[in-house]
């Protein structure tokens, strides 16, 4: 905090909601409380979360020539956004023309809408078609390294996806915090955590009452409502608040309430900060909830690990593409390992059942000749994957029987010279990869919770849409996860960082 920003003290008449009663010494205040309101310092816009989604927004609202504040509760930046595989949809890509590879706005949201099972917003959607090129352009502007080839994500009808050079979502987010940084001279705050939103007395978002010095306890499943760490301030928002907080995976109370077959033990894919307590206050606030029970669980995690771990995109860019997932009570397949995240949880569930009975998911070695060494080498030396010199050293390490095993092989191998799965797994980009040269490489496999569908309404502009008034929230915009509707149902692999970095680019274009 600056001191000429400690000196700029206003005094403003207005409501303070929620938690904004902390100024007034009280935490759990939820009522709304006229008073007066003393900012402690003043931004032009403020932004809540480091992730992709927040990066953005900071970077073009500062283009724009506005002083922008971004907010993070936890001790490391970039959420999610830095732990993921970094595969980023981006329709009509100079890397998609130079395959040869026809694609359209139409045929993406087709996908889109096909794995969303029809639930998406398809204006916001056909955002992200038009916009994905520049969300591109913008990590390129900021350092950001890409693989030279497309890659051709599960769910998709054609390959549409970027691959970041290192592998992970950080090959996007620490450009964008050194750009952000480093060229544009802006400011993030970490251990710096929103509480609630000052409001005017019409109601639109004019500040925040946030703590510092926040200590995130990664042991509490209810983070958001027990922790009183920290040390409460008010900052002055001039002209607008962006929220991206990102999704609730990891709020055990919330995800449970929204989806009750979710158990308080289920592992996720997330960073442990990916609470409600944002959407929360936006809710508060009278933000339209959007489809917020739509939770995801990424089938290609591994249940020898932790979290998203080292073995995820070894299935996602290996097993899953160029080998097969079978039940090893049986050695046989069960499912189109390349169908949309929800049709391959509910089938690997059905295969787990109430014994832990994990999916062996396996390729041979042309499937991870490819392979980056952060998706191969590492979960190799984790012990996450393991090596087999033949088929029935697999067969016996992990109890699978042996004949039904080599049929379900012979079977798939048979289907990639014939062009055609029984399952249906497009055939076209398995490259004429069959599982017969060793040595062979297996994981058991289990989904985690990944991804939160749902989140604050909001339009093409980015602006949150009030439940009451059906306009805009004056000041509030979001992007990112927190906002619920681009993806429906069930997110194809790969959208969320066009999703994040679109509507983050879009929110702060608009500011
Ligand atoms: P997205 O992909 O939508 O950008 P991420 O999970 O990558 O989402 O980033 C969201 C970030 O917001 C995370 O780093 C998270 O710790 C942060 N965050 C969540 N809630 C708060 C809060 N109340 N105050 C400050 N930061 C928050």
């Amino acid at each position: 905090m600056s001191s000429s920003n400690v000196s700029r003290r206003n005094f403003v008449k207005m409501s303070m909601v929620g938690a904004g009663a902390l100024a007034l010494g009280g935490l759990n205040a939820h009522a709304d409380t006229k008073g007066s309101v003393k900012f402690d310092e003043e931004y032009d816009v403020v932004i809540i979360g480091s992730g992709f989604a927040g990066l953005a927004a900071a970077i073009t609202s500062t283009e724009k020539g506005n002083k922008v504040l971004i907010l993070e509760k936890m001790g490391r930046m970039g959420g999610n956004s830095v732990i993921n595989g970094g595969i980023f949809a981006v329709p009509h890509s100079d890397l998609q023309q130079k395959a040869g590879i026809k694609d359209s706005n139409e045929l993406f949201i087709k996908d889109c809408l096909k794995a969303g099972r029809g639930y998406n917003y398809v204006e916001l959607i056909n955002t992200i078609a038009n916009r994905a090129q520049d969300a591109y352009k913008l990590t390129l502007k900021c350092g950001a390294k890409y693989v030279p080839e497309i890659t051709h994500a599960g769910g998709h009808s054609v390959a549409r996806s970027l691959q970041t050079a290192n592998g992970s979502g950080s090959g996007i987010v620490q450009p964008m915090i050194e750009y952000f940084q480093n060229n544009l001279k802006g400011e993030i705050r970490t251990r710096a955590k929103f509480d609630s939103f000052v409001l005017d007395e019409s109601g639109g978002v004019i500040g925040v009452n946030i703590r510092e010095e926040y200590r995130f306890d990664t042991k509490s499943l209810n983070d958001d409502i027990e922790n009183t760490t920290g040390t409460p301030k008010t900052i002055r928002a001039k002209k607008a608040v962006v929220l991206a907080t990102g999704g609730f995976c990891r709020d055990a109370f919330f995800r449970k309430t929204q989806h009750p077959t979710i158990k308080d033990d289920v592992d996720s894919t997330n960073h442990p900060g990916a609470t409600a307590g944002g959407l929360v206050e936006a809710l508060r606030i009278g933000a339209t909830p959007v489809q917020l029970s739509w939770i995801q669980y990424g089938p290609w995690a591994c249940a020898d690990e932790k979290g998203f771990g080292v073995g995820s995109m070894f299935n996602v860019n290996a097993s899953f593409r160029y080998g097969i997932s079978v039940n090893p009570k049986t050695g046989k397949r069960y499912m189109n390992e390349l169908a949309d995240r929800r049709t391959r949880s509910e089938a690997m569930f059905k295969v787990i059942g109430d014994d832990q009975n994990y999916p062996i998911n396996f390729c041979d070695s042309q499937g991870v000749a490819t392979l980056m060494d952060s998706h191969f080498k590492k979960p190799l030396e984790s012990g996450v994957l393991k090596k087999f010199d033949t088929i029935e050293d697999m067969a016996a390490h992990f109890k699978i029987p042996l004949e039904p095993l080599k049929e379900s092989i012979k079977k798939y191998n048979e289907g990639v010279k014939a062009g055609k799965d029984e399952f249906g797994k497009p055939m076209d980009t398995v490259a004429g990869i069959m599982i017969e040269k060793p040595p062979f490489y297996a994981v058991r496999g289990t989904p985690k919770l990944h991804h939160t569908m749902g989140g604050v309404m909001i339009n093409t502009k980015a602006q949150v849409i009030d439940a009451k008034t059906h306009k805009p929230i004056p000041g509030l915009y979001a992007a990112g996860e927190v906002t619920g509707g681009v993806h429906g149902a069930s997110r194809l692999g790969s959208v969320a960082i066009s999703d994040c970095l679109v509507f983050g680019m879009i929110a702060g274009e608009n500011i």
